[in-house]
């Protein structure tokens, strides 16, 4: 263990954990304790550029805040169990949420544009299948996805 994980293990957390999700994507956050619908739960920090990274998150339409403890690391999910607070910089529970769920974001909320597209498989009523940024529309590969879906191929 490197002296970093050990002191980053020792400073106050919010009672959040990064977790691996056994899935293809990788990492995620779960929480430690109950949260209510609401609540703001994890105030964040970071380093704010105008870079768009693998796990930053948008701030204002220049801006891309990376470096984070958690929230880089949020998963996303079409019907999420919450929400950033851009303006804040709060994670905040849009539903009662019980101790160990893994905590969730729509990244179509806060990214005009993703590092990446992918499929989504999060099981939602209203899944949209394939994710992208709010101003964009699938790449090639997800026209190619979609289209499969709909002809059931
Ligand atoms: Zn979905």
């Amino acid at each position: 263990m490197t002296a970093q994980a050990q002191s980053s293990r020792e400073m106050p957390n919010d009672a959040l954990e990064v977790c691996d999700t056994r899935s293809a994507h990788g990492l995620g956050v779960r929480t430690l304790v109950a949260r209510r619908r609401g609540e703001a739960f994890h105030r964040f920090t970071g380093v704010i550029s105008a870079e768009l990274r693998q796990h930053s998150l948008q701030v204002t339409e220049d801006l891309h805040i990376s470096d984070t403890q958690f929230i880089g690391y949020l998963s996303h999910s079409c019907a999420p169990n919450c929400r950033l607070d851009m303006d804040a910089f709060d994670l905040v529970a849009l539903c009662d949420i019980p101790a160990g769920a893994r905590l969730t974001i729509d990244y179509a909320e806060t990214e005009d544009r993703l590092f990446r597209q992918f499929a989504c498989h999060c099981g939602a009523a209203a899944c949209r299948n394939w994710i992208t940024g709010r101003r964009e529309g699938p790449t090639i590969e997800g026209q190619a996805y979609l289209a499969a879906r709909r002809s059931g191929t």
